[in-house]
């Protein structure tokens, strides 16, 4: 009996042995330096892919002895990292700036209307839109003014956009044809959450900003669907380009819901897109009828608050007046009355708060209010955009009440030629502190607000951890002790951008179970000290190739 069964037992052990040998998947990464990026920061030889998913991450030979799949790639020795989230983007502003004058970069007011010519040379759409002036770049720092504007152009609307979409500057023919002259008689800067900006001699500039902007907002025309999609579709061959795999969409109306939608269905939108919602009345009906909605690469679960404006255009509200502008602190341009009713709705749908608050005296109000989500749910998520100024006395608050810091390390090195003179040497201490704040919370998300900054992540790497520009200044680096370490800012474009969409069961790791969304770069991702970027060999969303340099 004994000598038939043991034959018969051995006969099973390799047939298992061989099953195992011989388990099937789509495709094998290997030759690979794999940072999984996992708790311990393991890395790995290999991942095998099967369906979309990582089936298993793991040594050369264990990989390839296990498994046969139906393509393998050799990646050389190629650096893997999860795909790359931009946890704050703007997509849409994005294709709009694509399909307007591009501002961007203008040394002066008068290169400015270079462009605007060469643009109007070409397409003449019966309305002039520009986007991506910053007067902090031209000489004194000093707002525009309209005059040379209605020069040029006296018989055709004109709208050209801060870089920070938070001021515009309208012609007189626009001017006329709006709301804005009555409510320019009828200033009143505290109430509304905006302001016009007067020469001298009190008269009008044609700049507008936050929600001074509104009667201009309302006449703009749209660009049309085919238009805003196929700019998508070249923003997303960028994002694709640099390794970023997904996008926090900070701010979408409730048709852009639709545009976006429509290209998934299409099948030409892979990125994966956490969708922030304006609490409009449909969006707000939205999330009463769907909860947290997910819908292949598409997440809504969460509202967008604009609480104050931006400090460029000193409409964030601080605490003690601006340096640089008497008796002025900014404003909110959400009554907190209005804030808190968006806070009942999130807490009643299940969404997240997702508030854009760039002053100290912004932050305090909303980390106050988010204490009270905390009572109830201490995994809550709620957000903080930018958190750009916070009184140092302040930082506690976001442990406290487990307030998850969503911050854009390129804003700290751009902004740092003026911020000083908006904020003075002792608000300083609490400005741009990411540091600071990812010893409070123990997590930062990491994005970069484009098209306010370029989508470049290896920008905000050099941004985050050498506290430099693209142009290598400050020497020393700005406020070098609220710098990061490359491995942190990794895990903020990656697991801490997952955990702030809760996402961390399918993304932000190279693990098995998780998507097969990863990045394979062409060269070494490091921080060195003078700023290089470098690029995705091959992009991966889901186990598809969906970009490669071939
Ligand atoms: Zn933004």
């Amino acid at each position: 009996m004994k000598s038939f069964i043991f034959p018969l037992f051995l006969a099973l052990i390799g047939l298992i042995s061989s099953c195992m040998k011989g388990e099937s998947v789509d495709l094998i990464i290997h030759n690979a330096k794999v940072h999984t990026m996992d708790d311990s920061n393991s890395i790995e030889d290999a991942i095998a892919i099967r369906d979309g998913k990582i089936i298993e991450v793991g040594p050369e030979r264990e990989i390839l002895n296990r498994y046969k799949a139906d393509e393998f790639i050799d990646a050389g020795l190629k650096e893997v990292y999860p795909g790359l989230t931009d946890a704050h983007g703007h997509i849409m502003s994005y294709a709009r700036q694509m399909l307007s004058v591009d501002l961007v970069g203008s040394r002066s007011y008068n290169e400015m209307l270079v462009r605007i010519e060469k643009y109007q040379s070409k397409h003449d759409r019966g309305f002039i839109i520009g986007r991506g002036w910053d007067q902090s770049r031209w000489k004194d720092d000093e707002m525009p003014t309209n005059e040379k504007l209605n020069e040029l152009f006296p018989d055709i609307p004109v709208c050209l956009f801060r870089i920070d979409g938070h001021a515009l500057l309208a012609n007189d023919y626009l001017i006329e044809k709006s709301d804005v002259l009555n409510k320019v008689m009828n200033d009143n800067e505290l109430s509304s959450g905006g302001y016009f900006i007067y020469d001298s001699l009190y008269n009008f500039t044609g700049v507008m900003v936050d929600n001074a902007m509104n009667p201009i907002l309302d006449m703009l025309p749209d660009f049309t669907e085919k238009e805003l999609s196929d700019a998508i579709m070249d923003i997303q061959l960028e994002l694709l380009s640099y390794g970023v795999t997904g996008v926090h969409e900070a701010g979408l109306k409730h048709n852009e819901v639709k545009l976006i939608q429509n290209l998934i269905e299409k099948d030409k939108l892979h990125l994966n897109i956490y969708g922030m919602l304006m609490p409009t009345p449909e969006n707000v009906e939205f999330a009463e009828k769907n909860g947290i909605y997910q819908k292949d690469n598409l997440l809504i679960r969460s509202f967008k608050v604009y609480a104050d404006g931006a400090l460029g255009s000193r409409g964030a509200f601080l605490k003690e007046a601006y340096t640089d502008k008497n008796e002025h602190h900014g404003y909110l341009t959400t009554s907190l009355e209005r804030i808190k009713k968006i806070a009942g709705i999130c807490e009643s749908t299940g969404y997240q708060m997702n508030t854009h608050a760039i002053g100290d005296s912004t932050n305090r109000l909303i980390l106050e209010l988010y204490e009270d989500i905390y009572k109830v749910n201490p995994d809550h998520r709620w957000r903080i955009e930018h958190a750009q100024i916070v009184d140092p006395k302040d930082f506690s608050l976001f442990a406290q009440a487990g307030v998850f810091p969503s911050v854009q390390p390129s804003h700290a090195t751009s902004d740092q030629l003026w911020a000083f003179s908006r904020l003075g040497e002792h608000r300083m201490e609490g400005a741009y502190a990411y540091n600071s704040l990812l010893s409070q919370f123990g997590m930062i998300a990491i994005g970069t607000d484009f098209p306010v900054e370029f989508t470049d992540p290896f920008l905000t790497i050099h941004s985050a951890v050498n506290r430099k520009n693209s142009e290598n200044y400050p020497g020393h680096g700005f406020q070098p002790e609220e710098a990061i370490t490359l491995e942190q800012c990794m895990r903020g474009m990656t697991i801490w951008a997952a955990f702030a969409a809760f996402q961390e069961n399918e993304l932000g790791t190279i693990e098995a179970g998780k998507d097969a969304t990863i990045v394979m770069f062409e060269s070494p991702v490091n921080a060195p000290e003078v700023y290089n970027t470098n690029f995705a060999y091959m992009t991966f969303i889901n186990g598809k190739k969906v970009y490669s340099v071939e």
